[in-house]
């Protein structure tokens, strides 16, 4: 992912980086592209920096703004797959801060060594951070529409 017009580096209290709009981006508007070469999971640097894709295809931060993504139970911005872009999911107002749901593209986090405690502070908020796996139900068919095509099919599996 580079960096663009839309957004600046910040950091914030208790999460670190993050990153917030430098303008007004309204609602279904590209925000950043996800740029990096899918690599397997024993070729991951910085298992705080990837996206996973598949079972064992990551796409590891080239080291721009994308590692400065925080999650949230209820973002303001999802990932669009197909075109690997990040995308608004709502109207942000400048100033306010660009997050997406860990658990629309995260499978397992525990297995991967890094789940987290989530601060997000949304009414939604699951807690504990540690993949699509672990979510209860009513929260896996909530944003069931966000989901990486790699989740659809694990979902499927699951039944
Ligand atoms: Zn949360």
């Amino acid at each position: 992912m580079k960096p663009c017009e839309f957004v600046a580096i910040i950091n914030i209290a208790i999460k670190g980086n993050g990153i917030i709009a430098r303008e007004y981006i309204r609602g279904g508007e590209v925000i950043l592209s996800f740029f990096g070469k899918p690599i397997s999971r024993k070729n991951v640097k910085n298992p705080n920096a990837v996206l996973q894709l598949d079972e064992d295809v990551f796409l590891e931060s080239d080291g721009t703004a994308d590692e400065s993504l925080n999650h949230s139970c209820n973002p303001n911005c999802y990932i669009d797959f197909k075109q690997l872009n990040l995308m608004a999911m709502k109207d942000i107002q400048k100033g306010q801060e660009l997050t997406f749901d860990y658990n629309t593209s995260e499978y397992d986090l525990i297995d991967q060594g890094c789940s987290f405690t989530c601060f997000c502070g949304s009414e939604d908020c699951v807690g504990d951070i540690k993949g699509f796996k672990y979510l209860p139900l009513s929260h896996k068919k909530r944003i069931e529409s966000f989901l990486s095509p790699f989740l659809k099919k694990k979902w499927k599996e699951e039944f």
